[in-house]
């Protein structure tokens, strides 16, 4: 297959995590990948060795932040000058900086919101643009459970984000029917560098209240944003919790 005929994704925020892991499944599923990172550029220029090795497909690594309008303006521009198509945006970048409510600072909180919902904002707005030109597309934004219905008042400011990122879930699926799918996967607990910080006896505790009685791998997330922006038939303007199960009695 000439690598112009490829599908293309952009996953923000993909050096790591989640958002590694989503590039790598794009990637075997045949599609070209757009890896953006903030600043780990190594891991992304590793990443991106890794996937064209593996699976004989193109990557590109693009530094942006996706709170700057400039920056995404520059993101987009790039990929579609490179690739001439963008078949589908992941909404993954995003950041959580959990204090107790004494400490939560208004500019903390501005940059979660900046970052997780602004930044959602941004790429959806000139991403779309793009698919609604070439008349299709999906884009899959990355919530939370914290979003829905997890309350931790250390992150209080993180989960209303994600609140956030559903309600643009909502909207943008609205704007963009019926070219555009947009959906949003709201992920329960993760192992990923979120999480680095939780000692063993809290993750423990946590993992009494999963029915799967585990934190998820990013793999698993990966392949639940793949079959959703993909391959899913129907689905559209829905937001789909990957936690494990909640155990209720
Ligand atoms: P992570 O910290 O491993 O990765 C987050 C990535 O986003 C990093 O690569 C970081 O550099 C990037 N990023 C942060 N700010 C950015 C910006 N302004 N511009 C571009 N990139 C930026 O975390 P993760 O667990 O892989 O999280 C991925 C997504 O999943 C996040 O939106 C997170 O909120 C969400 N999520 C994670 C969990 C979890 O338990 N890990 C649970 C629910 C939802």
């Amino acid at each position: 297959m000439s690598q112009l005929s490829r599908k293309v994704v952009i996953v923000t925020g993909s050096s790591i995590g989640i958002g590694a892991a989503t590039i790598k499944e794009f990637a075997k599923n045949g599609f070209n990948v757009v890896i953006n990172y903030l600043h780990n550029k190594e891991k992304a220029y590793a990443l991106k060795e890794e996937v064209e090795s593996k699976y004989n497909i193109e990557a590109i690594v693009i530094q942006a932040d996706v709170s700057k309008e400039e920056d995404v303006i520059n993101l987009v521009n790039e990929v579609q000058n490179k690739f001439k198509r963008i078949d589908c945006l992941v909404n993954n970048a995003g950041i959580a900086i959990d204090t107790t409510l004494e400490d939560k600072k208004v500019s903390d909180f501005q940059k979660i919101l900046n970052t997780n919902v602004i930044g959602v904002f941004l790429m959806s707005k000139y991403v779309g643009k793009i698919m609604l030109n070439q008349k299709e597309g999906s884009i899959v934004n990355i919530s939370s459970t914290n979003g829905i219905d997890t309350y931790y008042s250390y992150s209080m400011d993180y989960d209303a984000s994600k609140a956030g990122v559903i309600s643009l879930t909502h909207n943008f699926a609205n704007l963009y029917a019926p070219i555009v799918k947009v959906n949003c996967i709201a992920p329960g607990w993760v192992s990923t560098d979120m999480n680095k910080e939780l000692d063993e006896e809290y993750i423990k505790n946590e993992c009494k209240n999963i029915l799967l009685g585990r934190f998820a791998l990013p793999e698993e997330i990966a392949k639940n944003i793949f079959y959703i922006a993909m391959d899913a038939p129907y689905i559209n303007d829905t937001i789909i919790r990957v936690d494990g199960g909640v155990k209720r009695c």
